[in-house]
């Protein structure tokens, strides 16, 4: 469907860059139109009525006009800043690293609505969860399963096995779960613990309102993080680069704490 000539829709914006003397290009993921770019005129200006309305992950209402070549936004309005995130360096750069999986795994032109449902749930949630990090694990989880990448977790892959009670191995190319027997039919796999195993599976099949209360343990908490970080990594073919500085940043609160 062709877009009339100025529509409305809302956005949560994912990324600016700059353009020309005082534009920006502004991407930003939507509920019926996918991904989509689109130009703020003079945001850089002092000033400027949209720029406080376009901030990296502020869900927003836009109104744009269909331009040459990219559409041109001429009024933006937030309805949520959500601001508890900006206020904490962790849980800031948590929801970034949300926001790139999504920049990273969505096209121009493809409607989600369910996605963009749970990525603003998330971006709520990341705010002020009491374990934001298992509330990252789950959006992992549920983002990969909107995008049609849910991994089989349910029996060997291979052989059709129960998983097995002494731990199992996660093959990325494959999608799934292979049992120890099997674990050699794929070039690169990874170990999976029965307990990570069994977080994942409830990771699937919760709904985020649950989320609020969930809290993954420390050990599985990080497994699952690797096991994640592997499995995109194989599906987009690169590093989400915001992962490498949560990782840092946890490093830095680990120091800090053992001084
Ligand atoms: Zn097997």
């Amino acid at each position: 469907m062709r877009a009339p000539r100025v529509y409305k829709t809302e956005a949560i914006v994912l990324k600016q860059s700059k353009l020309g003397e005082a534009d920006r290009i502004i991407t930003c993921y939507t509920p019926y139109l996918g991904k989509m770019r689109g130009v703020a005129k003079g945001v850089r200006r002092p000033g400027s009525r949209l720029s406080g309305h376009l901030e990296p992950f502020t869900h927003t209402s836009l109104m744009l006009a269909q331009g040459q070549n990219l559409d041109v936004i001429t009024q933006a309005q937030t309805i949520e800043g959500f601001w508890p995130l900006r206020q904490d360096l962790r849980r800031m750069s948590l929801a970034l690293y949300a926001v790139e999986l999504v920049e990273r795994f969505t096209s121009e032109g493809l409607e989600n609505p369910g996605l963009f449902r749970l990525f603003s749930a998330m971006l709520h949630l990341l705010g002020q969860a009491e374990d934001p990090e298992s509330a990252l694990r789950f959006f992992e989880v549920q983002l990969l399963e909107r995008l049609g990448y849910r991994p089989h977790l349910d029996s060997c892959l291979r052989c059709g096995r129960a998983p097995a009670s002494g731990g199992n191995y996660f093959s990325p190319s494959a999608g799934g779960l292979l049992c120890p027997f099997c674990r050699s039919e794929e070039p690169i796999v990874y170990p999976l613990s029965v307990a990570a195993l069994q977080w994942l599976r409830r990771l699937q099949a919760v709904d985020i309102a649950e989320m609020d209360s969930l809290k993954i343990p420390q050990p599985q908490l990080k497994e699952l993080a690797l096991r994640a970080r592997e499995y995109i990594r194989y599906l987009l073919e690169q590093e989400i680069k915001s992962a490498a500085f949560v990782e840092m940043l946890h490093q830095e609160e680990g120091r800090s704490r053992a001084r």
